[in-house]
């Protein structure tokens, strides 16, 4: 039987780590087995619907380049992919309506007329009395005549729920779980407007999607014996499960807004790499080996199994993530990793960016970047036009402070030296610096950093020699002359 697996959020906020870990061990299942991959939008409730979630669910799986085989058109949801459609719930409500219906039919379910006001009242009671507040089941076997009253009357449809025994079933990661039938309730499948509730919804489009094996986080895992519950009584077999286990934060509670940015559009915006960022959600709750960190996409789908998913909560760790970040940056050619980083330039510049002289920069600041946003701050200054900003204190250091004319003096010196150098490179540009320094006396590192903010704007930036050679005679002289300017205004007064 070909394997058909689903990713089914809710459209109630941008998708978050935990969310999107679930979306890729679906997409990996998949591609592993040669089987479907389903999105389908679980949009019943309306009264959590936030605008612009949708979008953000296929920006994520887009940008983590998880491809599905069925599902809403992401261009445009209205319409589907795959012959098992809508796959928007707020599009099935007829379904709903009718399995629910089949259900009453067949004495699996009832109508509950109970007003809220009253099912108020049974809570508090069962507050009062320490019990945990359950229904009290009165409508589950009201008289007909009764029931041929309220006929009309608003009313939600509740699942009759066995009074006792228990609901196993085999998890493929927890191993056999047995919940007691008495702790779960005659719960609630179809709302009095109509709509149902996540657990008939779910189990309703799982069986129809054909779906046979369900990978969801594992605070479902207490949903999943009414859901076995209610394969029972339509008489279906439900798919296997898999519950993935939780993402904890470095502190040990799960993780949350509270440990920083979770969502995944956050960190694209924050410079991660897809790939990064994938491999790095591909290894909180499954290993290869327990040692390998760095795998690859082909390498993940060629391995990935149920058999290795852990059983125990899996830590989300910043540092790692930022230092895979880093591995993956070094890894990418020259080439791509310069137009990963056009983007963050362009809206640091606020202009498009030369990308001939960007592709000279990227050898001197690959080394040095764990994020792609790192690249702004060591290559904004090659692409600034006109006189630089930065403070005189700065440039004259901490050796200059207090010395402007020395400082001037030294730079009209460099000036002097170099202006007519014959090629403007690495080599010439060093031999010509380096020895100034003792005639000069001063200290390299106060030479050099008295350049580098000259030239840069900067205290730290990639090395000064290749900077200048990049960044052509021209400029750097401009920028020399500038810095040349201020320090003898402030030395004259
Ligand atoms: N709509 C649920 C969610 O938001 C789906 C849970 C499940 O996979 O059954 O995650």
């Amino acid at each position: 039987m070909a394997v058909r697996v689903r990713y089914a959020p809710s459209p109630t906020g941008v998708p978050h780590i935990g969310n999107i870990r679930t979306a890729l061990f679906n997409w990996l299942f998949a591609r592993h087995e040669g089987g479907a991959f389903i999105v389908r939008l679980e949009d019943t409730d309306r009264t959590r619907y936030v605008e612009g979630a949708e979008r953000a669910i296929f920006d994520s799986l887009a940008w983590l380049g998880l491809d599905y085989d069925e599902g809403p058109d992401a261009s445009d949801p209205s319409r589907d992919i795959g012959g098992h459609g809508p796959y928007v719930q707020s599009r099935r409500a007829e379904t709903y309506r009718d399995h629910a219906a089949q259900l009453i039919e067949a004495g699996h379910a009832y109508r509950c007329y109970c007003t809220p006001e009253r099912l108020d009242e049974v809570r508090k009671d069962m507050q009062r009395r320490k019990l945990p507040p359950k229904y009290d089941r009165h409508c589950r076997d009201l008289p007909d005549a009764e029931r041929q009253q309220s006929r009309g009357l608003p009313c939600v449809v509740r699942f009759k729920t066995p009074l006792s025994g228990q609901t196993g079933f085999h998890d493929l990661v927890r191993g056999d779980i047995m919940f007691d039938n008495d702790t779960l309730d005659d719960f609630v499948l179809l709302k009095s407007d109509g709509f149902p509730v996540y657990h008939l919804a779910n189990i309703v489009d799982d069986h129809l999607m054909g779906i046979t094996h369900v990978l969801r986080g594992d605070e479902w895992l207490s949903s999943t014996p009414r859901h076995i519950l209610l394969y029972g009584a339509f008489g279906w077999e439900p798919p296997a499960f898999a519950h993935l286990p939780m993402i904890l934060g470095p502190d040990r509670a799960k993780l949350s807004k509270r440990h920083g940015d979770t969502s995944v559009l956050e960190f694209r915006d924050r410079g991660f790499l897809p790939e990064a960022l994938f491999n790095f959600l591909g290894l909180l709750g499954w290993s290869l080996d327990d040692r390998t960190e760095i795998i690859d996409r082909e390498t993940f789908v060629r391995h990935f199994s149920l058999e290795r998913i852990l059983a125990s909560p899996a830590v989300f760790n910043r540092e790692k993530l930022e230092w895979m970040n880093g591995v993956y940056i070094r890894e990418l050619p020259e080439r791509d990793l310069a137009e990963w980083t056009v983007p963050f330039l362009e809206e640091k510049l606020g202009t498009p960016i030369d990308r001939e002289l960007l592709q000279r920069i990227i050898p001197l600041i690959r080394e040095r970047i764990k994020l792609l946003t790192d690249a702004v701050g060591m290559a904004d200054f090659f692409f600034l036009r006109g006189d630089l900003e930065y403070e005189t204190e700065t440039l004259l250091g901490k050796k200059l402070a207090g010395d402007p004319a020395a400082a001037a003096a030294a730079l009209r010196t460099i000036v002097q030296r170099i202006s007519g150098l014959e090629r403007w490179e690495h080599a010439p540009l060093e031999s010509a610096i380096r020895p100034l320094a003792q005639e000069l006396e001063l200290k390299t590192g106060d030479l050099f950093g008295l350049i580098r903010v000259a030239v840069t704007g900067k205290t730290a930036a990639p090395p000064l020699f290749e900077t200048m050679a990049v960044l052509g005679r021209e400029r750097s002289l401009e920028r020399l002359d500038a810095a040349l300017r201020r320090l003898q205004a402030q030395a004259s007064v």
